[in-house]
């Protein structure tokens, strides 16, 4: 009798097992072609996982050239790897670090190159970040102006517009919007008080201008109180990441630290007209902080957030309007802070 054929058996299975592995292995290729519509374009299809394998053996050569240039680039150093970087980019779209790494390490020879690097990852990747819009930003304004090819005024113009893009993402540091602001108002030159006006107009033109549900309901014309609107919107939190409430946010410190800065100037200062150019800066830097003011007291004169029960300000000695206390107990000469609408001590009730 013959044997029974275990070998061709163990062969037959383990080639269904594999058929079966392939089968979803194009499946899960497909479906992310089909997810960006970018994908579809893709050459690459046949070589499947290879191409992603490729392009990490060509990124491991590229780290290694990057080594024997020795901080020592040059143009044609910098060619040679804005090619490669492509190249890679081209087997695998999604190696985030070939866009990140690669192009800071072309930006300053190549910044055309690199801003164009970071342009395809923004095509083609299928996962977005907000560093590809503001390290194109970066380029465009620190080193492409170098090269002479586009103008200044161009070269910034296409920066604050990747700005813009890089401040609508989400997970971005606050330096992106900052980056934005200033960027955007560079015309007010180096003066911190004219800079801080012209970021405030800046800011002001980024307030929401309606809420949402409101339209179409009577009355409802002109904007409910600042505070009422971050806190009955539905999503504030989603808000509360919005360019405006970060630079609303960041023009409150700069003027709180202005004012500072200007008082300090003025009281040293001895010559009577600089003296009121001073405080007409201050008073510059002052309408700013009331534009943006949050909820609570602040001193007038240098506008520090004083606390209950305070009469002068902490910072600077100003008289300020106290208030969270209870009068009745004050006039016994006692302190105490009101934690309602009544006193605790002598049950009186707060004006
Ligand atoms: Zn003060
Ligand atoms: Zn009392």
């Amino acid at each position: 009798m013959k044997k029974f054929p275990v070998i061709p058996l163990i062969v037959a299975i383990v080639a269904l097992v594999l058929s079966v592995i392939a089968g979803r292995k194009v499946t899960e290729a497909r479906k992310e072609m089909i997810d960006n519509e970018n994908r579809i374009a893709w050459k690459h299809v046949s070589m499947l996982g290879m191409d992603k394998f490729i392009a990490d053996l060509k990124w491991v050569k590229l780290i290694q050239d990057m080594g024997k240039v020795k901080g020592k680039m040059t143009e044609n150093a910098a060619l040679y790897f804005a090619n490669a970087l492509d190249s890679i980019t081209d087997l695998d779209p999604d190696l985030t670090k070939a866009y990140d790494m690669g192009s800071l390490l072309i930006a300053n020879q190549l910044p055309d190159r690199a801003i164009a690097l970071l342009a395809k990852a923004r095509k083609i990747a299928l996962e977005q970040s907000w560093s590809w819009p503001y390290y194109s930003g970066f380029y465009a304004e620190r080193f492409l102006p170098r090269k002479g090819t586009v103008s200044d005024a161009e070269c910034f113009k296409q920066a604050q517009a990747f700005y813009e893009e890089a401040s609508k993402l989400s997970g971005r540091p606050c330096y992106v919007d900052h980056a934005w602001m200033r960027l955007s108002t560079r015309d007010a030159g180096d003066c911190p008080v004219k800079q801080l006006a012209a970021q405030k107009d800046f800011v002001l033109e980024l307030k929401p201008t309606y809420m949402e549900g409101m339209e179409g309901v009577e009355g409802a014309e002109g904007m409910p109180p600042e505070g009422a609107m971050m806190e009955d919107m539905e999503g504030g939190m989603e808000m509360e990441d919005s360019a405006y409430s970060r630079l609303k946010a960041r023009l409150l410190e700069r003027s709180q630290a202005l004012a500072i800065e200007l008082l300090d100037r003025m009281a040293e200062e001895s010559d009577p007209q600089k003296k009121d150019k001073l405080e007409s800066d201050l008073d510059i830097v002052r309408a700013v902080f009331e534009e943006f003011r949050p909820k609570g007291r602040v001193c007038q004169n240098c506008l520090f957030a004083y606390g209950a029960g305070q009469f002068f300000c902490p910072k600077c000695g100003e008289r300020v309007e106290a208030y969270g206390y209870c009068r009745e107990c004050w006039k016994q000469g006692k302190m105490v802070l009101l934690h309602g609408d009544f006193c605790h001590i002598c049950g009186a009730e707060s004006p």
